[in-house]
């Protein structure tokens, strides 16, 4: 057991986004590049830091400098087990990451997954953003990681969370719904767990510890080069069986084979008859395939009239996550 008197440092872990962004004009908030910024230089121009830490010490690190639009297994992999490393000190309160807002919600989730469940249970890791870069006349990033930091020291959060636009939301129910307006991020039917004011942490809802895996996940498996091919395809009006076929192709040159299909159906997760047809087919071969649905609230209700497993409630991209790191365990469990 950790004694809660020894952790004093937050680390703030930087990987890039528009909230380390630089475009050439303060007027330019879209034509600009990601990950210009390193994270020291945020920190170090932070208005009001030291009050809010009160105390505590604050360390950075660069684990990636990426739009987070290209972010791969191997990024997402080398963040976990910085994290991990992190969390593991005793004299560390909690993270704060810097990320892009593309695929924030993916590298939460993913976190959420693998982070062992008795670290994140009493040291939180916050992951915060910006839609505006750092040039900008008026960047949100400095606010948003501002609130990160003082969800962190408040000492009130557990688990993976997302800080962005005074909300904080959990890493299994956020999701990016808007590409340009400053409050970017929404929660769904949960809605976000509560909200940062002035440096006040108030809740709406438990910040209970979602949704983390039976088991705690063995972090050496991170360190696996060929990860499982999953892939997400989508019903749609004239969708046929043609995509997946394709994927399934054993002839594809180049390309690792296909283990894990995430099928975003429409409504309670319905699908176009040529396309369930062939899901079925690939699954009678091997394919692993996950029923989710693109609408972007609620979530699939079993109905009995599918014979394909569904995704529990998870977005077509994080039902993706959690199918690969189910591929990947069992591989490793039956070699
Ligand atoms: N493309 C950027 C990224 O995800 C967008 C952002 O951060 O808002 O890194």
């Amino acid at each position: 057991m950790l004694d809660k008197k020894i952790l004093k440092n937050l680390v703030i872990l930087g990987t890039g986004g528009t909230i380390a962004g630089a475009a050439n004009s303060a007027s330019d908030n879209v034509g600009y590049l990601a990950a210009q910024v390193g994270v020291e230089s945020l920190i170090a121009s932070l208005p009001g830091l030291s009050e809010r830490l009160g105390g505590t010490g604050v360390c950075t690190e660069q684990v990636r400098q990426l739009d987070s639009k290209d972010m791969d297994w191997a990024d997402l992999a080398a963040i976990a087990v910085r994290a991990h490393d992190c969390l593991a000190r005793p004299d560390v309160m909690g993270l704060v990451i810097t990320h892009g807002t593309d695929t924030l919600e993916e590298t939460a989730f993913f976190l959420s997954q693998v982070l062992p469940a008795d670290l994140l249970a009493i040291k939180p890791v916050i992951l915060t953003c910006a839609m505006r870069p750092v040039t900008s006349m008026t960047p949100d990033g400095p606010q948003n990681l501002l609130d990160a930091v003082t969800l962190t020291v408040s000492g009130a959060g557990s688990g993976v969370l997302v800080v962005c636009a005074g909300n904080i939301h959990a890493a299994r129910d956020v999701q990016k719904v808007h590409p340009y307006r400053l409050n970017a991020f929404d929660s769904g039917d949960a809605g976000p767990l509560g909200c940062i004011e002035e440096g006040e942490v108030r809740w709406q809802h438990d910040c209970a510890f979602v949704n983390r895996r039976s088991a705690d996940w063995d972090m050496d498996l991170l360190r696996e080069t060929a990860w499982p091919r999953v892939e997400v395809v989508m019903n749609h009006v004239g969708a046929s069986g043609a995509i997946v076929r394709s994927l399934c192709a054993r002839s594809t040159v180049g390309d690792s084979e296909v283990s894990g299909l995430v099928v975003a159906g429409t409504g309670n997760g319905t699908l176009h008859h040529a396309l369930e047809l062939a899901l079925l087919e690939v699954q009678k071969q091997g394919v692993r395939v996950v029923l989710s649905t693109r609408c972007a609230y609620g979530q699939v209700i079993p109905s009995g009239l599918s014979a394909l497993p569904h995704a529990n409630g998870l977005s077509p991209v994080k039902a993706r996550i959690a199918l690969t790191l189910d591929i990947l365990a069992s591989r490793a469990k039956h070699g």
